[in-house]
């Protein structure tokens, strides 16, 4: 637990989120300012700053990540229409919260990745 990192203060319960679902290793919740009808981050409880380190330092852990978004997909009705499912790591990459998160969005049409 970082107490300056906002994730693993809403996994600490510090800071409310809406929580889709928890596993014992992995949390999903709502993110706070939805770019698609279905917008939900996906993060180890666990503190990683990026998935680079991530997945060096627990693959397996990684694996529980991707494993949480799958059920939250099919949860969520996305199977069928399909899903973007992305990280953001880095300064180049757009990261803004450094504690490793997953964005699954769905629920409409996304448009080319870099349009
Ligand atoms: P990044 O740019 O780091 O990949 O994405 C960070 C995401 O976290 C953004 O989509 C932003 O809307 C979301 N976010 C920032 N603060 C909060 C918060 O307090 N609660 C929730 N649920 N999401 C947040
Ligand atoms: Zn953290």
């Amino acid at each position: 637990m970082e107490t300056d990192c906002l994730f693993c203060r809403i996994v600490a319960g510090d800071i409310p989120a809406t929580v889709v679902r928890e596993t014992e290793r992995t949390l999903a919740f709502r993110d706070i300012g939805p770019k698609a009808p279905v917008h939900v981050l996906v993060i180890p409880k666990e503190h990683y700053v990026d998935v680079a380190t991530l997945g060096a330092g627990d693959p397996a852990l990684a694996g529980e990540v991707l494993a949480t978004a799958a059920v939250v997909a099919e949860d969520e009705g996305l199977l069928g229409d399909g899903f973007r499912l992305m990280f953001n790591t880095g300064a180049y990459g757009g990261q803004e919260v450094f504690h490793v998160h997953a964005h699954l969005l769905g629920g409409a049409p996304l448009g080319p990745m870099l349009a």
